[in-house]
């Protein structure tokens, strides 16, 4: 069998709030006026400013000074097919550029219109938005154009005096990142049992430790574990331990109340699945040692598309969770000896 057999493509998005520090709200406050500037540490100009410099790690200070509009570029590289996430939808050059003032070289966009007007050496000179819409941000800068007119911007090297308050102290960012997960051979197997409405596992020869999930090696004695190891296993088991998460309104969160998620330790086996809901119970109910089993999807409506290779135990969209059995509980010490 292939080692890959499947490709699975996966998008994570999420956004984030960060605080900028004392020097980057002093360059980003600068940006939203159309001013570019640097820090004079070392006996060079670093731009944009660094809180420390990077030689000594020493204070960089707040010497700051104006740098730009115009620099030279110094090295590039050119996208031929921008992405969603390029603000810049044509063609364009990711370049260094060492700015009129400074001496060590920021990373932006050149907008040249092709890959033969790019070359080392080169004149720019930074595109604002519209004053209105300069929000302190990097790309209030549209881009870097070919400058006009190549000589030495004006005001380079001036001393720049910083408000006593910066107006951009803090900075939104969006991450989204698209990646393919190359399905094993051996999560096929996984896929293909939850299909079917069976958990599959595997005993190591050595240890005699049951697996779920075949993850193909035991990770106590360090050797492979083939197909012939392959077992099924029971859908039924206990809670070994359990979180209760109070949902924050991030976007695509789906939960509004309190949830839990709980690791199981399926009869006869050694190894939990972690991440599993429990149903028809307040979370508040739930607690460490209630027998649960499983309640698979109907077989029609089972699906394994966000099932990838990374752990074991996503019943994806095959085990819709676990119920209580209304067993009595277990005792802890019949099940605190396992893995993760
Ligand atoms: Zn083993």
């Amino acid at each position: 069998m292939p080692d890959v057999v499947r490709e699975s493509v996966f998008n994570l998005q999420f956004p984030f709030t960060r605080s900028l520090g004392s020097t980057l709200s002093t360059f980003f406050s600068a940006l939203a006026q159309g001013q570019l500037i640097g820090v004079r540490t070392g006996g060079r100009v670093i731009a944009p400013p660094l809180e420390y410099d990077p030689d000594t790690a020493a204070d960089a200070g707040t010497d700051y000074v104006k740098v730009g509009p115009k620099g030279t570029v110094s090295s590039w590289t050119w996208v031929p097919e921008p992405t969603h996430l390029h603000t810049v939808k044509h063609p364009f050059a990711f370049a260094f550029i060492t700015l009129d003032g400074a001496d060590t070289p920021m990373i932006h966009v050149v907008d040249a219109g092709s890959e033969s007007a790019m070359a080392a050496g080169m004149r720019v000179e930074a595109k604002f938005k519209p004053t209105e819409e300069c929000a302190g941000r990097i790309d209030d800068i549209i881009a870097f154009v070919p400058a006009a007119d190549p000589s030495p911007s004006d005001g380079a090297g001036e001393p720049y005096a910083a408000p006593a308050e910066n107006a951009i102290t803090m900075l939104d960012s969006f991450c989204d990142l698209t990646y393919v997960d190359n399905t094993s051979a051996s999560t096929l197997l996984w896929m293909e049992s939850l299909l079917k409405g069976q958990i599959i596992g595997q005993v190591c020869p050595m240890c005699n430790r049951t697996y779920v999930g075949p993850r193909n090696m035991c990770c106590v004695d360090a050797i492979p574990l083939d197909e012939s190891t392959l077992v099924t296993v029971p859908d039924r088991g206990v809670v070994t331990n359990f979180t209760i998460i109070t949902p924050v309104q991030y976007p695509g969160q789906t939960e509004t109340e309190p949830f839990v998620r709980v690791s199981i330790l399926l009869e006869g086996t050694d190894a939990v699945m972690a991440q599993q809901s429990v149903l028809e119970i307040p979370a508040s109910e739930v607690r460490v040692g209630m027998h649960v089993e499983a309640v698979w999807a109907p077989e029609s409506e089972r699906d394994v598309s966000d099932i990838g290779n990374r752990g074991w135990g996503s019943g994806g969209e095959c085990i819709r969770g676990w119920r209580p059995t209304g067993q009595p509980d277990e005792p802890a010490e019949n099940f605190v000896e396992r893995m993760m």
